[in-house]
């Protein structure tokens, strides 16, 4: 997750893309959480989030959200992809965060195209997609999202001020092709780390993560390095 994430709220949960470092890590999280016994009802807390399949939690529509600092932000469905989010629905979320122009708020999805349903973009809304690698086929070992250039493409037509790239878990990658994505979408602040929980077949060497690193930060990018270890 991020450090920057001052709260995950999520009134909608779930995704079928199937990454192989979900499972191990955001899903058996809400895993512990919803296979737990609730004392008040007797039942499990919640079988669809606890198979993340998606759905709506209605119920959390009206949480409590606090106010955000500088490069703060509200991590929105963090327990899934919005892509999976019926459009009506979707947009009863969307009204929230634009009643709170005082919060920021981050929507993630690795399926950007899925932003062009927003016909008003808050503009207190990040929006992100991940890159874990500039190669489709290394990338779609690991995931059944769109494929990488795809998710470029798609994210390079969402007309945004305040978009946000995450290379994690990062896979080998051509840097001058991820430095030229990285500038045509002109991202806020880039994310970028190794998977936190295991080594992933195709990871780069740290010396040309760094590399990748010291190049965006020469373009002025704000990068931000998350898990980081020697291969
Ligand atoms: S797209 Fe996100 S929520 Fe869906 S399986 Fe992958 S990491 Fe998990």
């Amino acid at each position: 997750m991020y450090k920057a994430s001052v709260k995950q709220w999520n009134p909608f949960c779930g995704c079928n893309f199937k990454c192989v470092y979900c499972t191990t890590s955001f899903q058996a999280q809400v895993k512990r959480y919803s296979n737990a016994i609730n004392p008040k009802t007797g039942k499990r807390n919640c079988p669809k989030c606890s198979s993340w399949t998606p759905h709506n939690h209605p119920e959390r529509l009206d949480e409590y959200l606090p106010i955000t600092k500088k490069g703060e932000f509200i991590f929105v469905c963090s327990n899934g992809d919005i892509s999976f989010c019926p459009t009506p629905y979707l947009k009863q979320i969307l009204k929230r965060i634009d009643e709170k122009p005082d919060r920021t708020f981050l929507l993630q999805s690795k399926n950007p195209i899925t932003f062009n349903r927003i016909k008003s973009i808050p503009d207190n809304l990040i929006l992100g997609t991940t890159i874990e690698t500039n190669r489709d086929a290394l990338a779609k070992k690991v995931s059944k999202a769109p494929k990488v250039s795809k998710r470029f493409e798609d994210f390079l037509k969402v007309k945004h001020h305040m978009k946000m790239i995450t290379i994690e878990p990062v896979l080998e990658f051509d840097i001058n092709t991820m430095l030229e994505w990285c500038m045509k979408v002109k991202p806020v602040m880039i994310w970028m780390g190794y998977d936190s929980k295991k080594k992933l077949e195709g990871e780069p060497t740290l010396t040309l993560l760094r590399e990748l690193r010291r190049r965006l930060n020469s373009l002025r990018f704000n990068v931000i390095l998350k898990t980081v270890r020697q291969k």
